[in-house]
């Protein structure tokens, strides 16, 4: 099917092997193949609009100057401002980069916010790197990119190596520029900057209420449903700290050090304060010890992959035993394991529905600072729960209608909809 579209298009870009994100295209080539998107549609929703390339030349503290490599690749922008985050590392590429931004595109439409997608980093090594040199960096990158940049334009976020100080500093450096304080320029900043309430349990809380509504789908009560969360930092933590409060037992848990296992129920609140103040979960005592690949594979009603991508395969899919996997991860599924899952039945909910209450509040914040007017926390709540619960009836209904995975019917709905604000704005010119 992929091949049929991918043979239309000369010079479509070839994704290397190892690279996760080729995951991504190879579902996206299947759902505009079941949308019979017309070969310029497809070839125009493929392409970023905007890539740019930016040399960061900053004094370190030593007195040397030295010149990093910033990208920012706009994928699309055509359902409002794009969105997406920065990322600082030494091996960034701007191929990745170019992924991460479209994934951002079909993210923001999946759970219909008016933002289109973005990504953007710096190529450099922040433990290498003092506070100094870091806020230089983040400086020089933001001036470089001030026309790129704008609430109405395109709003950053945090990523991998980046943070609220970060965001703190990309919103000063651009209303110095402006010569006004531009809160919404970027989100995930601190809250005394005009950071949102309840950003930093987001996109936990949006993997709590998709995993719920799929468990009712399947006819399980939280109280029958074990859990089990590889990860436990952000999104892994906070994910696993409301199913438990939701009355799901949470059976097994693991961070980059290793795993816990416990069948009678792993005390979160514990677990989590073990962490505050050890820094992982190494040496909590909850549970015995368990391998990563044990697991994945445990005896489970479901599975939140929430530590990184290509953790479940064509290697390991045959072994999962859970009844649902809720990615909170991006990409933390190879494309090579779909149809192995698919065949055993299980229900995958896609990381562009299951972990995307993390820019849904992003969209909350920014509509907030425009406002100048700050929501309580309730209200973030239950507005994030209707969002994402709207987005799950959605995808759920697309695929019931295409006769697709939940994965597939995400990206149907998201190329669908991008695709039809296309056609009635027209092409300019
Ligand atoms: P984080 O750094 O806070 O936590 C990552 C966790 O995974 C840590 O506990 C780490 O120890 C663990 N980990 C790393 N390698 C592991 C391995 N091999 N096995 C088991 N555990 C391992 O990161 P986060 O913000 O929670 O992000 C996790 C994933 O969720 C990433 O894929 C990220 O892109 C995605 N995501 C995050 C957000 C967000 O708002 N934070 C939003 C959308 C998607």
């Amino acid at each position: 099917m992929a091949e049929s579209v991918l043979s239309k298009q000369e010079g479509a870009p070839i994704l290397d092997r190892q690279n996760p994100f080729e995951s991504m295209m190879a579902r996206f080539d299947v759902a505009a193949e079941i949308l019979g998107l017309s070969p310029g549609v497809y070839e125009y929703l493929r392409r970023p609009v905007k890539q740019i390339i930016v040399s960061v030349p900053i004094q370190m503290d030593d007195g040397r100057i030295k010149v990093f490599d910033g990208y920012r690749v706009i994928h699309n922008e055509i359902r409002g401002p794009s969105k997406g985050g920065i990322r600082y590392s030494p091996d960034l590429t701007l191929d990745e980069v170019k992924a991460l931004a479209a994934w951002m595109t079909w993210k923001c439409s999946v759970v219909n916010i008016p933002f289109g997608g973005a990504k953007g980093g710096v190529k450099c090594d922040p433990s290498q790197l003092t506070r100094v040199e870091l806020e230089k960096i983040t400086r020089r990158y933001t001036a470089s990119l001030l026309d790129v940049f704008g609430p109405d334009r395109d709003v950053p976020a945090p990523d991998m190596n980046t943070n609220e100080q970060i965001m703190a500093w990309i919103m000063d450096t651009y209303s110095m520029h402006v010569k006004r304080t531009e809160t919404a320029v970027v989100t995930g900043k601190p809250l005394l900057l005009g950071g949102s309430l309840g950003r930093r349990e987001a996109t936990g809380r949006g993997v709590m209420i998709v995993t719920l509504a799929a468990l009712e789908k399947i006819g399980f009560r939280p109280k029958e449903t074990r859990v089990v969360v590889q990860g436990f930092g952000n999104v892994g933590s906070v994910g696993a700290q409301l199913l438990s409060e939701a009355g799901c037992r949470v059976i097994g848990v693991s961070d980059v050090t290793g795993g816990i296992y416990n069948s009678s129920g792993i005390d979160i609140d514990a677990a989590l304060r073990w962490v505050k103040e050890h820094g992982v979960l190494n040496g909590f005592g909850g549970g015995e010890p368990i391998s990563q690949d044990e697991l994945l594979e445990l005896d489970t009603e479901v599975l939140v992959p929430a530590a990184k991508e290509d953790q479940i395969t064509s290697r390991n899919a045959g072994n999962i035993k859970a009844k649902i996997i809720a990615e909170g991860a991006n990409g933390p599924t190879h494309s090579g394991a779909d149809a192995v899952l698919q065949n055993k039945g299980i229900v995958v909910i896609p990381d562009i529905l299951a972990n995307a209450g993390g820019v849904t509040v992003s969209y909350f914040e920014w509509v907030q600072n425009r406002q100048g007017y700050f929501w309580p926390l309730d209200q973030v709540n239950s507005r994030l729960e209707r969002v994402m619960l709207e987005a799950f009836d959605a995808v759920w209904s697309c695929a019931e209608k295409h006769k697709v995975t939940l994965r597939i019917g995400a990206y149907i709905l998201a190329i669908d909809k991008v695709s039809q604000t296309l056609k009635m704005r027209g092409i300019y010119a």
